[in-house]
């Protein structure tokens, strides 16, 4: 369940974002305006199941709600402003926050499977020398009504009868150093009046900050956890990922270890393929002997090239040479394609892109209400 509720309206009178209120938050918001809860499952069922983005739509709310609705609360929705389509079908969307901030969200087909990457945050403050993002620096957290819009969002631009199947915090931002907004947002998502995605089908994704691990570990709907790890040894990821130098390895491992998952699930490990910094033979005995004993399994992502920073992507023969190494350690090693080669692809790319230099496929920018 989401954290503390919160009183919805506040003592200045401002209308309050229903979008971001788990459904325990909406009843208490509903209660305060004199309705009855089942009022709160109704526009629960509008706003996370419908993606409904106007009171005036809610057919089936009395005229009188409405109009006090439009007085006492708002849906601020998201603005769709670029969509990029690549050849290989990715999909890369920038989305406009109601304070004009622009994030991304992606969408990766892959057969059957939809896999939405969402963002936690406008920028990022963590700092990590390879990151796309990271040269925007930190913007502001996004409430749990902005990161769960940017699945309704996407869902307009879908084919019909085309799903969104799972959903991974690995857009920009880092989801643990907003941990209360991601773990209503969980709540919201998760919800089986609403989008109702099932704990196994999401995954949050962090550089290492460990008491929000444990945090996310006590969590009753505890998503899947993905870990950016990066490097093997403490000197190469204090470089990369300064978070490192307050949690290294050592201390993010056994967090990891700690995370409670059933029997089915594994924990994810990321690691970012950096040309002569990371895709060394002796990285992957490293990581291997690293990871030994863990119930995970390894994601090698050659490096997405993007102008703001000095890295290269291996050669091809480097990347298979790493992938085998992992493989026969005992490791099961998924290498993540590039996808989205041919748009803003690195994280963070097309959010810190002028719109000026895009060419928008399916562009609709909302009038807001
Ligand atoms: N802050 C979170 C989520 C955002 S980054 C985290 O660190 O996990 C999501 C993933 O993209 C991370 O694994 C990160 O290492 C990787 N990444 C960031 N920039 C990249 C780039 N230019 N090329 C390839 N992977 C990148």
């Amino acid at each position: 369940m989401a954290a503390a509720l919160e009183p919805s309206i506040d003592a200045a009178g401002a209308r309050v974002s229903l979008r971001r209120l788990s459904r325990p938050e909406l009843i208490a918001f509903v209660r305060e305006i004199g309705e009855s809860p089942f009022r709160a499952h109704q526009l629960f069922r509008w706003i996370h199941l419908l993606g409904a983005t106007h009171f005036s739509g809610m057919t089936d709310l009395s005229k009188g709600l409405r109009v006090k609705l439009e007085t006492t609360a708002t849906l601020e929705p998201l603005a769709v402003d670029v969509v990029q389509q690549s050849l290989d079908g990715t999909r890369k969307l920038r989305l406009l926050t109601r304070d004009g901030h622009a994030i991304e969200s992606v969408l990766i087909p892959d057969g059957e499977k939809l896999t939405q990457c969402i963002s936690s945050q406008v920028g990022c403050a963590l700092d990590c020398t390879f990151c796309a993002t990271a040269t925007m620096g930190f913007g502001r957290n996004l409430d749990a009504g902005e990161i769960v819009d940017q699945v309704y969002r996407a869902r307009t631009i879908l084919p019909s009868g085309r799903r969104i199947t799972n959903l991974v915090f690995m857009g920009m931002g880092e989801p643990l150093h907003n941990f209360v907004e991601v773990e209503r947002s969980l709540a919201i998502l998760m919800d089986d009046t609403g989008a109702n995605f099932s704990c196994r089908k999401i995954t949050v994704s962090t550089a290492g900050l460990v008491p929000g691990i444990e945090k996310l570990g006590r969590l009753p709907m505890g998503p899947n956890l993905a870990i950016s790890l990066n490097a093997s040894d403490d000197v190469t990821r204090d470089m990369l990922m300064p978070i490192n130098k307050k949690w290294p390895i050592r201390a993010l491992l056994d967090a990891v270890r700690a995370y409670p998952l059933d029997r089915r699930r594994r924990v994810t490990f990321e690691y970012v393929l950096l040309d002569g910094i990371t895709d060394r033979d002796e990285d992957a005995s490293r990581l291997a002997k690293l990871l030994r004993g863990l119930k995970c399994k390894v994601n090698i992502i050659p490096w997405n090239p993007h102008p703001l920073a000095p890295y290269r992507r291996p050669p091809a023969e480097r990347i298979d040479r790493f992938q085998n190494l992992l493989r026969d350690a005992g490791l099961p090693v998924y290498l993540r394609r590039p996808r989205g080669d041919d748009i803003d692809a690195a994280c963070g790319q097309l959010a810190s892109r002028g719109a000026e230099a895009l060419v928008p496929l399916r562009a609709s920018r909302r009038t807001r209400p």
